[in-house]
């Protein structure tokens, strides 16, 4: 759901591909190469909300990796080079693919956390299952 006073809001993937803040599309989300920004320098919208954890580096792992995998058995069934063009061309294309993906996949993550309202779950009652009241 997207805030009525931005109306430029990004979708996650326009965010996530152009890494900037998720409520008005124009301020930077990142600090660093993954580090977030306390706030937002357009808007102020406070990231600390977002927690994406270890989200960003399982998708761009398991993605870049089934991708690398695929490309690396067929130049081997097709080519049969020798196993040092393997190690130049599929390490680094493994490598570069992640780090290529990384920010774009970790920002779609906040702005897909900031548009849903995602957080933790949280219990309304920490009593007893088995604790009943009308009993005393
Ligand atoms: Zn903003």
């Amino acid at each position: 759901m997207a805030d009525a006073s931005y109306p430029n809001a990004p979708t996650p993937i326009r965010a996530g591909l152009k890494c900037c803040c998720p409520r008005c599309g124009e301020g930077k989300l990142f600090q660093g190469f993954l580090k977030l920004a306390p706030a937002c320098d357009q808007c102020g919208l406070d990231y600390g909300f977002a927690d994406p954890a270890d989200g960003p580096a399982f998708f761009v792992m398991s993605g870049v990796g089934i991708l690398v995998t695929a490309v690396f058995a067929w130049v081997e069934v097709v080519y049969r080079p020798p196993m040092w063009v393997h190690l130049v061309t599929v390490f680094p294309g493994f490598l570069l693919g992640c780090l290529m993906t990384l920010r774009p996949v970790k920002s779609w993550l906040v702005a897909a956390q900031y548009i849903n309202k995602a957080e933790e779950g949280r219990f309304e009652s920490l009593g007893r299952h088995d604790f009943d009241s009308r009993r005393l």
